[in-house]
């Protein structure tokens, strides 16, 4: 049994009112006061059910009988329990669900802001159980043109994204190989000049903060010139190969080597005390010596090379420039005093002296 809550006083009002209508109208026409026949009239009074107004309406307009068995049709078509009223309700009240859970999903992935999201909104907000099946449908097809919109949209959107990460990806990769391309050595493949001018100075900036010892080892091949004359150019370069891959793979973890110059080489070592540097460089220097070199297309042997190397330790107030001077004055000692060896500040300092004495 439907039951009409009456919530405050203009409805009381009004109640009073439809009510007293319903039981004139009922008297007017010999119906029974009964419950079931009062909902019919009380419903008719109160205006709150259109169709049911209309029939009875039109009814009285063609003059048509009007009576107990006609309020019970009624009664049976507009108020039973389960009628329309209620499919709709239920149906808006499912529509509404779903509506919220769409907006929600939208909400989620777009934003409530959206002019589309708003459509949806609307739609729902509209529907009640007064709702006819046409609003329904209205609504449902404007919720379905609205989500479709939403997720070509969204699809749009996440294909643009992923496009544009996708693009941002190689850009980034191009980015990071134009860099990497920019300070390594076409020819040897380990870093070049530029690279090496910017490793110095960060690795000059650290240690100068540390504390810790730094080194640069400045190395020259020997008769180079002599070397590319009499063998050509194309096995010169691969001598600078092979010096460059000795090199890397005789420095310590945390060495950074590199091509200073046409066939000159280098290597910073931060966190290194000149004893252990002279080390390294000799090690490499003696790798260098010992390596045969064999022209491979005709099985010619070409000798060997050989290496000077002149090594500076890192002091306080030392730029660059003034670390890399000092380097290639103990190289340049080292070439004066034989070639295929090692100087390091400590014996350029100490030579002078013995000879002065
Ligand atoms: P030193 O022992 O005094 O260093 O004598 P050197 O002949 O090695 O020195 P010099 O400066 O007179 O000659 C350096 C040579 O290095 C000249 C040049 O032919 C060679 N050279 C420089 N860059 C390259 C290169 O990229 N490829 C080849 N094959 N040779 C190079
Ligand atoms: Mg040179
Ligand atoms: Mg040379």
């Amino acid at each position: 049994m439907r039951v009409v809550l009456v919530t405050n006083m203009d409805d009381i009002e009004f109640v009073t009112e439809w009510s007293e209508h319903a039981l004139r109208l009922m008297a007017d026409h010999g119906i029974p006061p009964a419950p079931d026949n009062y909902s019919v009239w009380f419903r008719y009074a109160s205006g709150r059910l259109p169709e049911l107004n209309q029939e009875i309406d039109s009814r009285i307009a063609s003059a048509l009988p009007i009576d107990l068995d006609t309020t019970v049709s009624l009664q049976k078509k507009y108020l039973t329990e389960g009628k329309l009223t209620d499919v709709t309700l239920t149906t808006g009240a499912r529509i509404n669900t779903e509506v919220g859970q769409i907006l929600k999903i939208i909400e989620e992935s777009v934003g409530n802001s959206t002019a589309l999201g708003a459509t949806v909104r609307a739609a729902s907000e509209g529907l009640t159980s007064q709702s006819s099946a046409n609003d329904v449908c209205r609504a449902v097809e404007a919720i379905v043109n609205a989500s479709r919109k939403m997720e070509e949209r969204s699809t749009e959107l996440e294909e643009h994204l992923q496009a544009t990460k996708k693009e941002l990806n190689e850009l980034q990769e191009n980015l990071e190989k134009a860099h990497s391309e920019a300070r390594t050595d076409g020819l040897t493949g380990i870093n070049n000049r530029k690279a090496f001018d910017e490793a110095l100075a960060r690795e000059l900036d650290n240690a100068a903060r540390s504390g810790d010892p730094l080194c640069l080892v400045i190395g020259d091949i020997d008769h180079f010139k002599k070397f590319n004359d009499t063998f050509g150019h194309r096995t010169g370069d691969q001598v600078l190969r092979l010096v460059a891959s000795c090199l890397k793979t005789g420095v310590l973890n945390g060495h950074i080597v590199a091509r200073y110059g046409g066939e000159e080489f280098a290597a910073i070592m931060p966190s290194t005390e000149m004893a252990s540097a002279e080390a390294v460089a000799n090690s490499v220097r003696e790798t260098v010596q010992a390596r045969e070199l064999v022209k491979r297309s005709t099985g010619e042997s070409l000798g060997r090379v050989t290496m000077s190397m002149g090594i500076a330790q890192f002091q306080p107030g030392d730029n660059a420039a003034s670390l890399i001077e000092r380097s290639d004055a103990c190289l340049y000692e080292a070439k004066r005093n034989g070639r295929n060896r090692v100087i390091t500040e400590c014996h350029r300092i100490a030579a002078p002296q013995a000879q002065a004495g």
